[in-house]
């Protein structure tokens, strides 16, 4: 009898969400970075001192859900957690940055992914990530957030999760006309050509642009060139990220690579600077739905250059509030 009530209390709770409406949905993955910094990296079966340690929160999917957040998207994350602490502290984040965490699933058949960092005084690192529970996300997660995913602006899935649950998010998406950004990363070679058909926009970095095309980029006019060759594969639009250099536009309205250049900024640490450029491009795509492409690319320039002038990765994620007034 309980059961009963609390499914329909659940169901009607889910219905109302739908009616509301979510700006950006992410389907992906969300990792705790356990980081040691040591005076170098540790030989096979050597114990060495470090002299810092602390835990960050990561994971593609978490992160771009985490800065769309922060500009004021209402967001949602559809991601598999474990039943652990780091599990538990995971939930509590999302909640942090005010994203709703009613599709954010706990398993006991796999711990929170998690990423253990070594970092020498070099900068140089050692990473070993276990994607845990990010691998147990599927479509039994995907049928239960169906109402929050169909009823939402933006949706944004990358590879860090299986990639036939992702397939299946922009499928999902796909159908009900909500509009999709597709992050290829980590690329693989032989991406499956849906993952082309499904995005309205698919945004990656150069290394991951080489990868799926065979193309090297060593300039803004590579990054045109590998552009035109993924939009060819049937994308709506291309977004290629250059670092410093910021990014190149092009859609199948106007497949003339155009170079959306970026503040020069003394950067201290780029790590997650794609995943702050994404969430922000998810944030104007939802609230500002008639903006040119390009025009949003260079405004989640701006966020992006923010975030790399902080360390950290969503702890270098800017606020709504500390960025400047024409952004908005
Ligand atoms: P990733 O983090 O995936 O490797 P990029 O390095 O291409 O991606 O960076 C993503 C975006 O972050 C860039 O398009 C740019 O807007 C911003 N960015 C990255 N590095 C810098 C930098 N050194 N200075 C200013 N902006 C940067």
């Amino acid at each position: 009898m309980w059961e009963t009530v609390s499914f329909t209390l659940r169901l009607t709770r889910q219905l109302d969400m739908a009616a509301e409406g979510f700006d950006v949905v992410v389907v992906g993955s969300c990792m705790t970075d356990l980081v040691s910094q040591a005076p170098r990296l540790p030989k096979a079966g050597e114990t060495i001192h470090g002299h810092k340690f602390f835990i960050g929160f990561g994971g593609k999917g978490a992160n771009q859900c985490v800065q769309a957040a922060r500009l004021g998207a209402k967001a949602a994350m559809v991601c598999k957690v474990g039943q652990d602490f780091f599990g538990e502290n995971y939930i509590q984040n999302f909640k942090n940055n005010g994203i709703a965490t009613e599709f954010v699933g706990q398993t006991a058949k796999a711990a929170t992914g998690a990423a253990s960092i070594i970092v020498n005084d070099a900068g140089e690192n050692a990473i070993v990530i276990v994607a845990g529970a990010n691998m147990l996300l599927g479509a039994e997660e995907l049928r239960r957030a169906e109402p929050a995913l169909g009823g939402a602006k933006v949706l944004i899935c990358q590879l860090e999760i299986s990639p036939d649950t992702s397939l299946q998010a922009l499928s999902m998406a796909r159908e009900r006309q909500v509009r999709t950004i597709f992050n290829p990363a980590p690329a693989v070679p032989d991406l499956h050509p849906d993952f082309y058909r499904y995005s309205d926009v698919f945004c990656c970095n150069e290394p991951e642009a080489e990868l799926l095309t065979g193309m090297a980029v060593g300039s803004v006019e590579d990054a045109g060139k590998v552009g035109a060759e993924l939009l060819g594969r049937g994308c709506g639009s291309v977004i290629v990220t250059l670092g410093p250099q910021g990014c190149v536009v092009l859609s199948s309205q106007d497949p003339t690579p155009r170079h959306i250049a970026t503040t020069t900024v003394t950067a201290l640490d780029t790590t997650g600077a794609g995943d702050s450029f994404i969430g922000a491009l998810a944030f104007y795509m939802a609230d500002y739905p008639t903006m040119p492409l390009e025009e949003m690319a260079r405004r989640a320039n701006q966020v992006a250059a923010v975030s790399v002038q902080a360390v950290g990765t969503q702890t270098s994620y800017p606020f709504r509030k500390d960025l400047p007034k024409d952004l908005f």
